[in-house]
């Protein structure tokens, strides 16, 4: 039962999510490439590092997320970035203090969510990123459990869910939409790394 987030819990939450984004970055690359420009492991990969660099640094939960938002913003241009980016500063608006309960868990990831939507029209079924984040903050909010561990199961469940559905979707957003009919068949890298880091989420907090 895990009824209080630490501030080294999420830093640890993070430091996984490097670990397993840094090992599957290639898979990234190789589905990036079927309807873009191959290169979203090496994004995600420097903007977590970023990320996770910046963490070490934070001794509560407002400053660090904004910093961190901040930071990789700053460090890293592109598209991963500025949503990486935006979803920490969303966190950041929502949270308080060194340690939060389920719920403050919840608002922290419910805020993130909602300022990543004032970044890009994209929705879920255009196969981005969003297909693993709407659900997977949505499945967040929506599980009324007081432990922590059932609420990043719950995030990482159906972030994996939202990912793979994007594999029979034809890419509907940005200059991958000209790609169309080619896309199916792929899973979207964007929807898959944001996948992993939920994962991540749940794996280090049992
Ligand atoms: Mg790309």
């Amino acid at each position: 039962m895990k009824e209080k987030l630490t501030i080294d819990d999420f830093k640890s939450m993070l430091e996984c999510a490097l670990k397993n984004i840094k090992e599957r970055e290639e898979e990234f690359s190789q589905l990036d490439a079927v309807i873009g420009d191959g290169d979203h492991g090496q994004a995600i990969v420097t903007a977590m590092t970023a990320v996770v660099e910046t963490a070490h640094k934070g001794t509560e939960f407002k400053s660090m997320l904004n910093d961190m938002g901040f930071d990789v913003m700053l460090q890293v241009s592109g598209s991963t970035s500025t949503l990486l980016g935006a979803f920490f500063l969303g966190m950041s608006d929502a949270v308080s203090g060194t340690a939060l309960d389920a719920e403050g868990v919840r608002k922290m990831f419910a805020g993130g969510l909602a300022n990543v939507q004032m970044q890009t029209q994209a929705k879920p079924g255009d196969k981005t990123m969003m297909d693993a984040l709407v659900p997977a903050v949505n499945a967040i909010t929506g599980c009324a459990s007081s432990d922590i561990a059932d609420i990043l199961k719950a995030g990482s469940d159906a972030a994996l869910e939202g990912a793979a559905k994007t594999v029979d979707m034809k890419a509907n957003f940005g200059r991958a939409r000209n790609y169309g009919e080619r896309s199916i068949g792929f899973a979207d890298s964007g929807a898959t790394s944001w996948s992993c880091m939920f994962q991540s989420f749940s794996e280090t907090i049992k």
